[in-house]
This record gives structure tokens, sequence and C-alpha cells, in this order.
């Protein structure tokens, strides 16, 4: 239920439309009855999401946004526009130029889209997918005997992480110094838009982009997948998790709720091993069973805890549990595992 300074007859623009994220945020806008104008990097992009999703054809429309790093990047894109959700950034782990390929993208690209942001009066409500990368320190992992929650930040700089070899490291940093951007421009430039930001762990829950192969996967889902097919369990490489479909709906309530305005949310739904993921699929799937790896001791190693509190009690959110997230994500990649073979005979 929006708030009286926005109406669901709004355009919202999202940026990174194609992504994995992206793609569910535009759905649940285009749910809730908004209008949704999508940035992808090329036609094809745009028009396979039509493809895919041809109930909101008449409801969406999509820019050309090549380089999120570019000069003037989104100043076309923000036309009009009461509503904006940057979810764009870089998610992978293949870094070959730290900075060209993760952290200007990251930080340059969140800063374009502030400054196209306050020339476009229309402009109110700004949310920015940052991440829990943004707030742990790896450095410190398992970090036991530390609660993460709303105000900590990942002390990561840019030298060090220009300097990095591990592309963890590097992705974290660039969503903590991306979301370090957001913040220091709205302190000094003081647009007339309000800013939220949502720090989500890794997103579990069904894909709905536009995907052409198992190996192209985005990387949260590629971590389920990971389980399958795999001699020896993976290691867990973020113990906390949150349904792709809460992400959306959060993205959606920061920018239309007024007790959003200012706040950054810390949103975990709860603390996972990949022991459990393939218990959950072993249980669910027994005809995929034979495809998952023996698993010894199902359990959570001791690691640091998480209150994402606020984020409940501010904007009501009622967390889809882990189960219920691994059954749906196995279920919808098993399906788009078929799919795909089918295509290819
Ligand atoms: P994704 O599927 O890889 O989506 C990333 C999106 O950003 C895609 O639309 C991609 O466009 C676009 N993008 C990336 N680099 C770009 C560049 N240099 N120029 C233009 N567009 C670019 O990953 P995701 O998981 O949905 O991530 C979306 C957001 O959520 C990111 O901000 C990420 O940091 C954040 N996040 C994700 C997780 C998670 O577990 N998935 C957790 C916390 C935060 P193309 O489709 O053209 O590549």
């Amino acid at each position: 239920h929006p708030t009286m300074s926005t109406t669901t007859n709004d355009l919202v623009l999202v940026s990174g439309a194609s992504g994995f994220l992206g793609t569910s945020v535009c759905l649940a806008y285009l749910e809730k009855g908004f209008r949704v104008r999508g940035t992808v990097r090329s036609q094809e992009k745009g028009d396979a999401w039509v493809q895919k999703h041809p109930q909101w054809k008449d409801k969406i429309e999509f820019v050309i946004v090549k380089d999120v790093a570019g000069a003037n990047a989104f100043d076309e894109a923000v036309k009009g526009v009461t509503i904006v959700a940057h979810t764009a950034s870089p998610f992978h782990y293949d870094v070959k130029d730290n900075e060209k390929d993760m952290l200007q993208p990251a930080i340059e690209g969140t800063r374009q889209m502030m400054q196209a942001c306050k020339k476009e009066a229309s402009v109110k409500r700004v949310v920015v997918t940052s991440s829990f990368a943004a707030v742990l320190d790896m450095a410190r992992l398992p970090a036991i005997g530390t609660t993460y929650s709303d105000d900590v930040w990942n002390p990561a700089t840019y030298d060090e992480a220009k300097k990095s070899d591990n592309p963890a490291f590097v992705y974290c940093a660039s969503k903590t110094l991306a979301e370090h951007a957001a913040w220091d421009f709205v302190k000094t430039e003081k647009p007339s838009f309000a800013l939220t930001t949502v720090q989500p762990p890794l997103i579990l829950g069904p894909p709905s982009q536009v995907i052409e192969s198992m190996k192209s996967l985005n990387t949260s889902a590629g971590a389920v997948w990971s389980v399958i097919d795999a001699d020896k369990l993976p290691a867990t490489s973020f113990p906390v998790f949150t349904d792709v479909r809460d992400v959306a709906e959060i993205h959606v309530l920061a920018t239309t709720e007024e007790v959003a305005k200012g706040q950054r949310y810390l949103s975990i739904a709860g603390h996972f091993d990949n022991s459990q993921i393939a218990e959950v699929i072993a249980r669910h799937f027994p005809e995929q069973k034979h495809r998952l790896p023996k698993v010894d001791k199902v359990e959570v190693p001791e690691h640091f805890a998480t209150d994402s509190s606020k984020v409940e009690k501010q904007l009501g959110i009622k967390w889809i549990p882990f189960e219920q997230s691994i059954v749906d994500t196995a279920k919808s990649l098993f399906a788009l595992e078929a799919q795909l073979k089918e295509q290819q005979k």
C-alpha cells in the first residue's frame, strides 16, 4: 500500500533488469500495479525479458545502458520516473582487472545513478541494492561472538581492493564503497529524493531471469546448483540467506513506505550450511538423490550472529523459510535443466 508520496501509476526505473534480482524486482513492482522501465545492456536482453514474461509486455519498457559507469549513464533512463531501484552491479568472481571489472561499475555506476536522479525532479525515492558484503569484515570470519546489524560497515578500502588477489574480497569491497558513495552523495549534494539501502546475504529462490545454460546461472543460484553432481559437498560460501521474493518485496517497500526513508536494512532470513541444501533436496526430490554428494553431518558450523529486526518491524517482513526457498529453487533449476536439454535436441 503505497503512501502519499508515490502511487501505483508511477513509473519505476530498475537498473540491471536482466539480472537475477533485477528481474524479480521488476516483477514485484509490476505485481503491485506500477509501470516499470528497466535498464539492460542490449535490445536483445529486453526482447528476451518480454518473451519470458509476456503478460507484462504492456507495463514494461527497456532502455539500453551499456556502461553503468559511463558519463551521464542514466540521464535518459530517469526521465519521468518517480521511483528508482538500482540493482545493477557485477556479482561474480571472474575478475581480471579489479578496478575495471568490479570496483568502477559498482562505485561509479552508483554515483552516476545518484547524479541522474538529482537532476530529474520527478524522482522521489531511490533504493540501492547493497549487500551483507558491505557489512561483514571478511578478515574476521567466522567472527564468532559478533552480531552484525544495520549500522555495521565492512572496513575494506579502495586501495586494499585494488591490490587484492581474492575476488570475493574485491566484490565485498565494491559493494561497501558503492554504498558509501550513495550515502556520501546524499550528505553532500542534498538531493530532493530519499535514499534507502538494502543489505541482503546470499540470495536464494527461483530465478526468473532469462538463463541460456546451466553454466551461466547467476552466482547465488549457481551456489545452490553446485551441490548437484558434486563429488564432494562444496564449501558454504556465505552461511546466511534470504529468498529473492523477499528481497524484491523489501525493495518495493523501501520506496513506498515513509518509515524507510534514509534507512539501511540488513535483510537476513536465516543461517544455513550446504549440508542442509543437500539434505532438503534429497528429501524432496528422491529421484535426484543419486546426483547429490554424500553428507556425513547436517549442521551449521558456529559463526557470527545477525540482527535483521529493523526490516522485520518497520516493513513487516515475514521471511520465506529455508526449506521452502530451497525446494522452490531446486524445482525451478531442475525444470530449467530439463527445458534446456529439450531445446538442444
Ligand atoms: P546478476 O544476475 O549477475 O545481475 C547483475 C545485473 O547487473 C545484470 O543485469 C547485469 O547485466 C548488470 N550489470 C553487472 N555489471 C554491469 C555493468 N558493468 N554494466 C551494466 N550492467 C551491469 O546478479 P544478482 O545476484 O541479481 O545481483 C544484483 C544485485 O544484487 C547486485 O547489486 C548484487 O551485488 C546484489 N546482491 C546479490 C546477492 C546474491 O546473492 N545474488 C546478494 C547480495 C547483494 P547483464 O545481465 O547484462 O550482465
